[in-house]
């Protein structure tokens, strides 16, 4: 017989087998004893008590309710027809409710006899119902009816109910691995952290996920198990800073010279908020240590990023460094180009553009200045990441929008100096503060959370097709007043075709209800050449046009004060950050602004949800966590690779004192023992090392 450890092939166990284990393998990725013993209960069903039927809600699990049923019949013709049960308690009565197998059922329902009932409340008009319980009869003189634990339930596949391998046979087979290798588990977490922490060993909580004997075991169990996978996500996220920070020499900005301090006393228009003035401080603390900058700025929308990162470009130069700044789309290359320029003015600093569409010639002229370090800033696309364009001292490398980046385009901006320049990244999507520091959880963050001042919260408001009148009307008041409006209809990749057709419906109703010489439009979709958008666009910046409908092209950064009026079609099919991405175009000048969400008059459930959120709050972090919790981690850009989606227990919508706690105890951690060199740290080190050991394997195979 096989000597059982963790790793031993999954058919070895008892009561798997070749057969089983083949389907265990492709249905569930369960190959080793260990794979099972990972595969945790999803939910856990309550078979320690009765509910009461007064305190049943649709928020609850599948429940237990101990009662006698008071009516029976059947109901409805063909697809509706239903068997419908009244059952009492001293508390209420509520309703079961069979849609199939309603003969088989009815036999079973004895009037007047007490059962148990077992099921998930749901709430329907009003009332509260549970549809297909399971039932069966009380029965006084058995003491503990209906096995009185927390069951867990796994799940399971057609497949694999096939093999018997439903949620009873997954529980068996899990009580058969944890008999045969429960000793083999080892623990991960160093004896002061499960003190500190008040948590569970390993192989307790272990036991205690699949078993639990009661609840408090349970949640202490799962406490345990969440905090040790945020834990080690961010160790490794801040090995991995110290690494960098080790094997980087960071290039050292010591002086605030006649660039920065001109710019600030002449040419600074307005006073900086003080938001912007503590993330330069941060900036200018963090570039003088001689470790290289990888940083994060958050601020919402409007909230002046652009100025931040043109001081620390200021900053760059005056150290005898060069600089740069990525944006993801042309225009909006082209608007930070113009705004920097306007802002210090002629003379002050060299300054080029490049993208893909800037000319061989300006190119060529490009690339000279660049190596021979007269240029000071330059402002592009990804077109300045490629390999031709080569800097004589890139010190800092600013990326607008980061989210529209992949990880490689950053690195290539590494590459382009000798020693790597500071980089700052920047982004106008809120984080929910728990995501940020698991996706950007090596970058140092920085934030403005704050607006300029004289801002006017933008007013939002819903109206539904039919209230469109109201819309126009509000629109010709508006730019009667001067001021310009947008009008976005979405872009959706997998049905693009119905998309153009909303937008050219949009057009038309829009041209003839908003005519010429009275008014102007410009129009901008994605499938516009970028030299025929680019005129779309600048005659909408220069205020040549009154309307400009777009799709969501324009959602980036662009910047024009004088539009008040935002208004979005067929909003419900926006998801929340992108709405408040499109609102975030208008409230940048002095005027009042407004958003208009426009919907059809069905709404889900979620979009009812995004759309009030809109109309409640201004606040990005507030909509990002609302949008955390609608939509989970998963839809958030740039999920995908920081490891969050893999967490089978951790959520990090609703653990975030968890992450905080794991965190702040990784941060103290490396600041006494940088190496994990002392004896207490022995497991957090050998974590390092059994991983290399098997991405090395993994590497070979
Ligand atoms: P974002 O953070 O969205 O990139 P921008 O940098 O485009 O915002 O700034 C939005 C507008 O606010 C710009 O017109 C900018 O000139 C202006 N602005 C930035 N900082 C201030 C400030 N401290 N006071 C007044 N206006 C400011
Ligand atoms: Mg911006």
């Amino acid at each position: 017989m096989a000597i059982h450890s963790l790793s031993t092939p999954i058919e070895y166990l008892k009561g798997v087998g070749p057969q089983r284990g083949d389907v265990l393998k492709k249905e569930l990725s369960v190959f080793t004893y260990q794979d099972l013993i990972n595969y945790y209960p999803f939910r856990y069903i309550d078979r320690t008590r009765f509910y009461k039927i007064r305190e049943l809600t649709p928020d609850l699990p599948a429940v237990q309710v101990l009662g006698r049923l008071v009516s029976k019949e059947i109901i409805g013709e063909k697809q509706s027809r239903r068997l419908l049960a009244r059952l009492r308690d001293d508390t209420g009565v509520i309703e079961l409710v069979w849609f199939q197998g309603v003969r088989w059922v009815e036999k079973m329902l004895q009037p007047n006899a007490v059962f148990i009932v077992f099921g998930k409340p749901n709430e329907f008009n009003g009332k509260i119902s549970i549809p297909h319980p399971e039932l069966e009869l009380y029965n006084p003189n058995l003491k503990k009816q209906g096995n009185p634990t927390l069951q867990p339930v796994y799940n399971s596949t057609e497949k694999l109910k096939q093999f018997s391998l439903d949620t009873k046979g997954i529980q068996k087979i899990q009580a058969a691995v944890l008999d045969a290798v429960i000793n083999e588990i080892e623990e991960t977490l160093p004896e002061y952290i499960l003190q500190k922490f008040k948590l569970i060993g390993r192989r307790e909580a272990i036991r205690y996920i699949h078993f639990p004997p009661d609840a408090g075991s349970l949640q202490a169990a799962v406490g345990r198990l969440k905090f040790e996978e945020l834990f080690f996500i961010q160790l490794k996220l801040l090995k991995n800073k110290l690494l960098r920070t080790q094997k980087f020499k960071g290039l050292v900005f010591d002086k605030v010279g006649d660039k920065f301090n001109t710019f600030y006393k002449d040419k600074l228009p307005f006073d900086l908020t003080n938001a912007q003035k503590r993330v330069l401080k941060e900036i200018r603390l963090d570039t003088q240590r001689g470790v290289q900058m990888n940083r994060l700025l958050q601020g919402d929308v409007g909230s002046g990023k652009t100025v931040v990162a043109l001081m620390c470009m200021l900053l760059a130069i005056d150290n005898g460094c060069q600089a740069c700044i990525m944006a993801p789309t042309e225009i909006l290359a082209q608007q930070h180009f113009m705004s920097i320029k306007n802002m210090v003015g002629d003379g002050f600093a060299t300054i080029a553009l490049l993208t893909g569409s800037t000319l061989k010639k300006e190119r060529k002229v490009i690339h000279e200045q660049l190596a021979n370090g007269t240029l000071n800033i330059l402002v592009g696309t990804h077109a300045l990441i490629e390999d031709s364009v080569q800097f004589s001292n890139l010190g800092l490398a600013v990326v607008d929008e980061q989210h529209r980046f992949g990880v490689e385009q950053r690195a290539k901006l590494w590459k382009k100096n000798s020693i790597p320049p500071h980089v700052l990244v920047m982004t106008a999507t809120p984080i929910p503060r728990t995501l940020s520091m698991t996706l950007y959880g090596d970058l140092d963050v920085s934030v403005i959370d704050e607006l300029p001042a004289g801002r006017k919260p933008i007013k939002t408001i819903h109206l539904f097709e039919s209230q469109r009148l109201r819309m126009f009307g509000f629109m010709k008041q508006e730019i009667a007043l001067g001021r310009q409006v947008y009008i976005v209809y979405p872009l959706i990749k997998e049905s693009e075709k119905l998309d153009l057709l909303y937008l050219e419906a949009g057009i038309e109703t829009i041209s003839r209800e908003f005519p010429l010489p009275d008014y102007r439009i410009s129009i901008v979709h994605g499938k516009l050449k970028p030299s025929e958008k680019d005129f779309e666009m600048q005659r909408f910046i220069k205020g040549e046009t009154q309307i400009m409908v777009a799709t969501t092209v324009i959602e980036v950064g662009v910047n024009v004060p004088n539009a008040s009026v935002m208004i979005i079609e067929n909003s419900e099919r926006f998801g929340l950050s992108q709405l408040h991405q499109l609102r975030g175009r208008v409230g940048r000048g002095a005027e009042q602004s407004y958003c208009i969400l426009m919907s059809g008059n069905k709404l889900s459930k979620e979009a009812k949800i995004r759309l009030e959120t809109m109309v409640k709050t201004n606040d990005g972090f507030e909509i990002s966590e609302i949008d955390l919790q609608l939509r989970g981690p998963g839809d958030i850009e740039g999920t995908r690779q920081s490891g969050v989606l893999d967490l089978k227990l951790a959520d990090l919508t609703h653990d975030q004192e968890i992450l905080q706690e794991a965190r702040s105890e990784v941060i103290r951690i490396f600041e006494t023992d940088p190496n994990l060199s002392s004896d207490e740290n022995r497991l957090l080190k050998q974590y390092f090392n059994k991983k290399e050991r098997s991405i090395s394997l993994h590497n070979i195979s």
